[in-house]
């Protein structure tokens, strides 16, 4: 279960809430946070060139290394004066610093990976000169690619005092597109007069550019990254009534949105399919709650048989209300990602009447699915990552929205895995879940499909009743705790059995035993693991493999 934190305006580069509300109470409803502390320049707004082999436009200031050829005629800028670049950040959505104190920082002590064909921004950072007069500074960052091409992008800021990340977002600011983000491309930024203008004042020595030493190389990861995602909207037939949400191309898109911003990714890939009719109660009580509705949705998962890195998240819109306090649920906390556990990628949670009110919890829940737990931030917060690194939830550096355009302070912004709002992508967890991406997509691309080993699969629920089936799946005896024996008519057969918590899920375990082709005639089979002792007759078993 999580929180939504909803910031309340899209503007460009607006910092989105230093106003922090933890929410212990482990309500189900969207909690609304975030003040709109200010605006200002709009990423967009520069003017950007595309050349191949052109000259470099800024040949005044001694400190380039232009070339010349057959472009167009220089345009004659004096670099700025009274001002230095002290600083360039890279952001995919946390921030990156790449130049400190004009020295290009190398890319092993890069923070987080930079990721190739993902929107990206640089900003950029100054200091002033005592008799600095306030004015208008152009900003250029010029881009060399590997092929020869170049980019030039200008930035033009009212230089007012000195810069700094947040509030007021006073940087340069260049947005490049996702094809503008390959390996091999180097960088540059020179701060300029704009042209025509007389300044005042005088050159800093070294003059402002960086980095200093000369173009800077982006280091780029640079792998195929994706998530895909089956949408399932639960068709709850309950008491007369039906309810089902309403999925709209623009839903899918917030969704998608949210995700992509939250996630190292250059694309996710969604799928809305059709619904899953489900009859029985949701609402608390000895019947209801979520776990047996993600059971149904293992059962139509493991039917489907998707590709092993497919996602299933489902959509509820309850006819009889929903638990107290419960905004989603994931079936476990994922084991490693491997091509034979693709049934730890289920998850569901409530629709809140759009893409965008189940947009948050969505997020939270795709993490548990990507092996995270809680970060703890509001104390309500069970089974801990004790590995993360920032106090209290903060997501520890300044965060980015490739989609919105809003920043997140590192102090105001909580990891999406608290119960907290102003959630956000920490640095932590944008490299946790760039391993889990990496390996799933490469599943996508090298065509990989799960093996024939099947596993007998359990969800028990709140009240000591269980949902039981049989789904691809194969079982490492290093992480299984607990044993299995199986009753067959040649004998018993004993294997291994693990059993997880389910997150939020109280008293709620998912078990998976190893089902090997010897027991497939089993009469019963008897689990135990630490916490759980139960027997399972044949007849309750949904042999879907
Ligand atoms: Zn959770």
């Amino acid at each position: 279960m999580r929180r939504a934190s909803v910031c309340l305006a899209s503007l460009l580069l607006f910092a989105c809430g230093d106003d922090v509300s933890s929410a212990g109470d482990d309500s189900g409803t969207s909690g609304t946070s975030g003040s709109e502390s200010s605006t200002s320049g709009d990423p967009s707004a520069g003017t950007t060139s595309t050349t191949d082999d052109t000259a470099d436009a800024s040949t005044s200031g001694g400190a380039d290394e232009s070339s010349t050829t057959d472009g167009p005629p220089p345009e004659e800028l004096e670099f700025a004066k009274d001002i230095r670049l002290d600083r360039i950040t890279v952001n995919q959505a946390t921030q990156v610093t790449l130049v400190a104190d004009g020295i290009e920082v190398p890319g092993e002590d890069y923070n987080t990976r930079v990721i190739t064909g993902r929107r990206t921004l640089l900003r950029g950072f100054w200091s002033l000169h005592a008799n600095f007069e306030p004015r208008d500074i152009l900003g250029r960052l010029t881009i060399d690619y590997p092929d020869g091409t170049r980019l030039e992008q200008d930035f033009t800021q009212f230089v007012a005092g000195e810069s700094s990340d947040g509030a007021g977002a006073a940087s340069f600011q260049w947005l490049l597109e996702p094809d503008e983000v390959v390996p091999g491309m180097t960088y540059r930024v020179r701060l300029y007069e704009p042209a025509g203008t007389e300044a005042p004042g005088e050159l800093s020595d070294p003059p402002p550019v960086a980095p200093l030493a000369g173009p800077g190389t982006l280091d780029i990861y640079d792998v195929p990254l994706q998530i895909r995602i089956v949408l399932v909207p639960v068709q709850h037939e309950f008491e007369g009534k039906t309810c089902t949400p309403d999925v709209t191309d623009e839903d899918v898109l917030v969704m998608q949105q949210a995700l992509e911003q939250t996630n190292p990714v250059q694309r996710t890939i969604f799928e809305v399919r059709e619904p899953m009719v489900y009859t029985e109660s949701i609402a608390e009580g000895p019947t209801g709650g979520f776990t047996p509705v993600l059971a149904a949705l293992a059962t139509l998962r493991a039917e489907d048989d998707p590709d092993p890195s497919v996602y299933y998240y489902g959509l509820l819109d309850s006819c009889d209300g929903f638990p107290s306090g419960l905004g989603g649920q994931a079936i476990n906390i994922a084991g490693e990602p491997t091509e034979n556990n693709g049934g730890d990628r289920i998850s569901t949670g409530r629709w809140n009447g759009s893409g965008a009110g189940a947009a948050g919890t969505f997020v939270h829940e795709i993490g548990h699915n990507q092996s995270r737990r809680h970060v703890r931030c509001s104390g309500g917060e069970a089974g801990i990552d004790a590995a993360y690194p920032h106090a209290g939830g903060r997501i520890g550096v300044w965060g980015f929205g490739i989609h919105d355009f809003e920043l997140h302070t590192p102090s105001g912004g909580r990891d999406y895995m608290t119960y907290c709002s102003s959630e956000w992508v920490s640095d932590y967890s944008w490299e946790y879940t760039l391993e889990i991406i990496e390996v799933l997509t490469g599943f996508d691309v090298a065509g990989t499909t799960p093996s024939d080993d099947v596993v007998l699969a359990g969800l028990i629920h709140e009240d000591g009743s269980a949902d039981w089936w049989t789904q691809r799946g194969t079982v490492d005896p290093d992480t299984a705790l607990g044993n299995a024996r199986f009753e067959t008519p040649a004998g018993p057969v004993d294997t291994v059995a693990r059993v997880r918590p389910v997150p939020h899920g109280h008293s709620a375990r998912y078990v998976e035993v190893p089902l090997p082709a010897s027991a497939r005639s089993l009469s019963a089979v008897d689990i135990s693991a630490p916490g759980t002792a139960l027997r399972v007759g044949a007849e309750s078993i949904r042999v879907i493999r």
